[in-house]
């Protein structure tokens, strides 16, 4: 008898990979189902990316690679990371990886394991929690609500922190919510840290360049925070890059040099051409990302307006990233047909099934009274598919 090993009794699908595996199959099947399951731009890699990548394979830039990334490319980043974020980063207290999904995996493995706790305020990005569970580790979720605005309160934070927490991880803007804190807020919660100085902090700031406020604040650069902070940002969101693959983290030596060890043993050095395409990318004028933050943010607003026309659903305000995670609570325990909704996943069959528009359960992000919203794609679709959620909405009762 063959059997899987005992982690993958566990291991739970990616919900927002899955639900986009869904919507494919539908479409495959003729049916038009609009998808704003997965969290991605919709927008192609600019030109002078993909020139850097054309020139990269004609200079034979075609072998293995360093396995922390290119020396040239890690200089790049501690360039990126001093010009906006005034963070001095050394090109050996970085690590480049096959995409930021690989810079926090390898961040949990190189620091967890049985019994210690990784809080994540919740909601927080679907992979985090899974990523904990394979590394043995428990992941433990402070709540919050859509009427705190997404965000935990420093006396939270004290609360939940044990003897064994070892690991605190947040993304900001935050996926799925939007929610950004602010460096007011960021000070308050590193106030928390200064008390547990052995706690690290995982600052996930892959949607820097979504921000609608303008500002952003890296953790690692609130006083005290430097060398117990590890900084993961990446070009999939920013840059429209997400099938390239690049993502990377800034960290104390002896923690990059622990997530090196790793990755050379897993995957090596990533792609000799992304990296180079990535070096061109992070090199720019940041306000090369200013069209599609701007187009983001039309977007947000098209959909916050449609969305206010349906009567039960609660919003907030987004500051940042490409997702809405509206309240949907008034409609458990309604019906239409065969469909019961009891909660948010029954609501996303629903939508998926009735509407044909995919969305992700809130539970997939550790909050079971929300559904996220990816408005990663056209005006045009985003309109079509908000008036059939409406229409969807209106007849459950
Ligand atoms: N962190 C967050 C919060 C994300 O939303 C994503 C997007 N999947 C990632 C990390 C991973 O990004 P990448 O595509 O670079 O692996
Ligand atoms: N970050 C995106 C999302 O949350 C991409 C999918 C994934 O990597 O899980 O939808």
């Amino acid at each position: 008898m063959h059997s899987l090993a005992k982690r993958m009794e566990n291991l739970v699908e990616s919900q927002t990979l899955a639900m986009a595996r869904k919507s494919r199959e539908l479409q495959e099947q003729g049916i038009d189902v609009i998808s704003l399951s997965i969290g991605e731009p919709d927008f192609d890699t600019p030109e002078f990316i993909k020139e850097a990548a054309f020139e990269a394979i004609r200079n034979n830039f075609t072998h293995y690679t360093p396995v922390p990334g290119f020396l040239d490319l890690r200089q790049a980043i501690c360039t990126k990371f001093k010009r906006d974020n005034h963070l001095e980063y050394k090109p050996d207290e970085i690590v480049v990886s096959t995409g930021a999904k690989q810079s926090i995996i390898n961040v949990i493995l190189a620091l967890i394991g049985k019994g210690d706790e990784v809080l994540l305020p919740a909601p927080y990005w679907v992979s985090y929690y899974e990523m904990i569970k394979l590394s043995e580790g428990t992941p433990i979720a402070i709540p919050s609500s859509i009427d705190k605005d997404f965000k935990i309160t420093p006396e939270q934070l004290r609360a939940a922190i044990t003897p064994n927490t070892k690991l605190f991880i947040f993304s900001s803007p935050c996926n799925p919510s939007g929610s950004y804190y602010n460096a007011h807020e960021l000070e308050a919660l590193a106030h928390v840290f200064a008390e547990f100085p052995n706690v690290i902090v995982v600052s996930d700031e892959i949607y820097e360049h979504i921000n609608f406020t303008g500002k952003h604040t890296s953790f690692a650069s609130i006083k005290g925070m430097f060398n117990r902070t590890v900084t993961v940002n990446g070009v999939s969101k920013g840059f429209a890059m997400t099938g390239w693959r690049i993502g990377y983290i800034g960290a104390p030596k002896w923690l990059a040099d622990a997530c090196t060890k790793i990755q050379g043993q897993f995957t090596s050095g990533t792609c000799s051409i992304s990296q180079k395409a990535a070096k061109a990318a992070i090199l720019a004028d940041p306000l090369i990302t200013e069209p599609m933050k701007n187009a983001f943010l039309e977007r947000r607003d098209l959909v916050l307006d449609m969305l206010s026309q349906i009567k039960g659903l609660k919003l907030n305000k987004p500051q940042g990233a490409f997702y809405v995670f509206p309240d949907v609570q008034y409609f458990f325990g309604k019906k239409y047909k065969n469909y019961v909704i009891n909660n948010s996943f029954d609501l996303a069959m629903y939508l998926l099934n009735d509407a044909n528009v995919a969305i992700v359960t809130g539970e997939a992000f550790g909050d079971t009274h929300c559904i996220r919203i990816s408005y990663a794609t056209s005006k045009e679709l985003l309109k079509t598919a908000m008036t059939r959620m409406k229409v969807a909405l209106e007849k459950l009762e």
